[in-house]
C-alpha cells in the first residue's frame, strides 16, 4: 500500500525514470519479487524503471520478467575481485582446486578476454598467487556475461519468449 501511494506521487510529479529501492538488503529474493509487483504496476510504462541494488543473474531475470528495465550492483565486479565466476552454466569459484588442471575456456561461449585467451587452469593459478590479473579478467568477464544477459533479454523480449527465459541458479 505504501509502495502503491509512493509510485502515486511520484508519478504526479513526473520523471524521466523511476527508480525501485529499499530493497537488496538482504530481504531475500521473493520479497525483493513481492515488493517489485506491488509498485510496477503504478509506474507509466513508458519511462524506465529501475530496481536499485540488484542482483544476481536469477534475480535480474525475474525482475526483468516483472517489469524491471534498469539495474546497478556491484555484485559482477566484487565478485570478480573474489575468484567468481558467472557463466551460462552457473557460477564458478576459480579459487577452487578442481580447475587446477582444467583446460578449457570459463566459458565457451564468451567473447571476453579472460575466456578467449586463458584456460581455467591459468586464472586459477592467477587467483592462486595473487595476481591482479585474476581480479581484472574476472571483473572483464562477469561484467561481459551481465551485458551479454541483459541483451540476451531484449531479444527474448522482441521475439516474445521471456516468459520461458531462464538461466542457471
Ligand atoms: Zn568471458
Amino acid at each position: 500500500m505504501r509502495r502503491e501511494r509512493s509510485a502515486r506521487r511520484l508519478t504526479g510529479i513526473g520523471f524521466d525514470g523511476y527508480a525501485i529501492g529499499g530493497l537488496a538488503i538482504g530481504e531475500g529474493q521473493e520479497t525483493t519479487f513481492a515488493m517489485v509487483e506491488a509498485t510496477v504496476p503504478f509506474l507509466p510504462a513508458d519511462r524506465p524503471r529501475y530496481l536499485m541494488g540488484v542482483g544476481k543473474p536469477a534475480d535480474l531475470v525475474g525482475a526483468v520478467k516483472r517489469g524491471i528495465d534498469m539495474f546497478d550492483c556491484v555484485l559482477p565486479t566484487r565478485s570478480g575481485r573474489t575468484a567468481q565466476a558467472f557463466t551460462r552454466t552457473g557460477t564458478l569459484n576459480l579459487r577452487n582446486a578442481g580447475h587446477a588442471d582444467d583446460a578449457s575456456p570459463l566459458d565457451p561461449e564468451c567473447r571476453c578476454p579472460a575466456c578467449t585467451g586463458f584456460s581455467r587452469a591459468y586464472l586459477h593459478h592467477l587467483v592462486k598467487a595473487g595476481e591482479i590479473l585474476a581480479a581484472m579478467l574476472l571483473t572483464t568477464h562477469n561484467l561481459t556475461y551481465y551485458a551479454d544477459l541483459m541483451a540476451a533479454m531484449r531479444e527474448a523480449i522482441a521475439q516474445g519468449r521471456l516468459a520461458n527465459f531462464q538461466v542457471p541458479t
